[in-house]
Order: C-alpha cells, then sequence, then structure tokens
C-alpha cells in the first residue's frame, strides 16, 4: 500500500510541476513519519524515499538509531531548547525554528559539536492561535540576526497551513510566505541562503507546488491515518 501510495504522489507531483512549468527535481517529498513504525519507514525506504519528517525529538533519535544512515532526517515539530543537544548532529534540516533563543540554542550546540545545522524559519502565517511560528512581521528581522550566529544556517521558510476541506482556502497562505522568501532574497542577506519554501501537506501540496513549495511534508497520503493526532 505504501508502495503504491507513493508512486501516486511522486506522479501527482510531476503532473503538478508539468502543468506549472516547474522542474520536478525541485519539488522533494518529505515522508512524514511520525507515530508510524520503523517496519513502515523500512517500507518507504526500499521505494527510495531518504527525506523522513518527524516531530519529536526522542522519536526521531530512536528512528534515527534504527534505520539505515543515508536518510536525511527532517526535523519539522516544534523544538525544546533542552533537547537540541540530542539532535544537532542528527538531522539533516530544522523545519521549525520560530525564536532568537532557540536559534542561540542550537548555534551552541552545533559549535561545541563542531557541525553546521541548517534551519528553515517557521512562520504562522495563517495567524493561527495555537500553532508556533513566528510573525509575517518579524520574520525579516529574526533571519537577520540568526544569520550572525555561528554553525547555523538559514535554508528558507516554512509554514504550517490551516487543516481546510478545499485547498484553494490555503493558496493566499502559501502566496504570502512566498512572497516573504522573495522579500529576504532581495535583501541579500550574509550567511543567507533563502532556497528552501517547506509547505503543502497530503490536503494541500498541489496548490503548495503550484506557489512554489521546494519541499513537501506529506504523512497521511503515504502512511494512512496516524492512531493518535498531534498538533504540533
Ligand atoms: C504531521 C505533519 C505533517 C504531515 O501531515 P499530513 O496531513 O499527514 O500529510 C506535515 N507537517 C508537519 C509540521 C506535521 O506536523
Amino acid at each position: 500500500m505504501i508502495k503504491e501510495n507513493i508512486e501516486c504522489i511522486r506522479s501527482k507531483i510531476r503532473e503538478t510541476c508539468e502543468k506549472c512549468g516547474r522542474k520536478q527535481e525541485d519539488v522533494k517529498l518529505i515522508a512524514v513519519s511520525k507515530t508510524k513504525p520503523v517496519s513502515m519507514l523500512k517500507e518507504a525506504y526500499d521505494c527510495g524515499c531518504r527525506d523522513f519528517g518527524e516531530n519529536k525529538v526522542q522519536e526521531l533519535v530512536d528512528k534515527w538509531e534504527q534505520m539505515p544512515k543515508d536518510i536525511r532526517w527532517h526535523m519539522i515539530g516544534h523544538l525544546q531548547r533542552n533537547k537540541v543537544k540530542y539532535i544537532v548532529d542528527k538531522v539533516y534540516l530544522i523545519h521549525s525554528v520560530d525564536s532568537l533563543r532557540l536559534a542561540e540554542e542550537i548555534s551552541k550546540e552545533a559549535v561545541k559539536k563542531g557541525v553546521t545545522v541548517s534551519i528553515l524559519i517557521e512562520v504562522n502565517v495563517a495567524q493561527e492561535e495555537t500553532k508556533f511560528g513566528t510573525t509575517c512581521n518579524d520574520v525579516c528581522n529574526l533571519v537577520e540576526e540568526i544569520a550572525k550566529l555561528p554553525g547555523i544556517l538559514v535554508k528558507g521558510l516554512m509554514t504550517i497551513a490551516p487543516y481546510v476541506e478545499n485547498p484553494e482556502e490555503n493558496r493566499q497562505y502559501f502566496e504570502k510566505l512566498r512572497q516573504i522568501y522573495v522579500d529576504i532574497i532581495q535583501k541579500n542577506v550574509d550567511n543567507v541562503y533563502m532556497e528552501e519554501l517547506s509547505m503543502g501537506m497530503t490536503g494541500d501540496y498541489v496548490t503548495a507546488i503550484t506557489e512554489g513549495a521546494t519541499y513537501v511534508r506529506i504523512g497521511t497520503a503515504i502512511f494512512g491515518e496516524r492512531l493518535y493526532v498531534n498538533k504540533e
């Protein structure tokens, strides 16, 4: 089932890219495997998936230990500062940085371990009270401040759009995030490499791709419904 699901998503991505004149390889699929057992991750791995997304530190570390080492692990959930030390040398990209304090902690641990950590800034574009993320107004300044820190590279922006029936309702948020992204590129800040826009999930990834997503984060459409919902 996982194999069919992944093939279906890949062909959707291909189709969407053709329609909107983008290169297929510019849209990367992250298999969001939170709450799912390693056996299912291995199935996805065998279908060629190398990008996996998790939202809990302990779960990411457990799976990191059990899975092949050529996987790129994406931390996509809210990250507490006291847990940063467990993942800085294991993650490929942290999507959920939304404060200078968190970035400072990542920087400190990265320097300690002699690694450079790539991050995205999470923006709460839709201003949902239940969600983390910085505001559209603050993101530019935050990027400039974080860019000064050693051991950390700002690679782009991420947003989690609201849960909606009709993905068209989220187009405005994806469009807004891309605008902010372009604004930051034009500022030409040292040490900022705006390359990635992480947006789009099971319900709205096609819309997100047409608005410029470079990473789509997909869980349910690959692995099925989660047993318990984690609203992080
Ligand atoms: C769970 C989660 C996803 C995947 O959601 P689906 O709707 O199952 O595709 C994507 N991004 C984040 C940040 C998540 O927490």
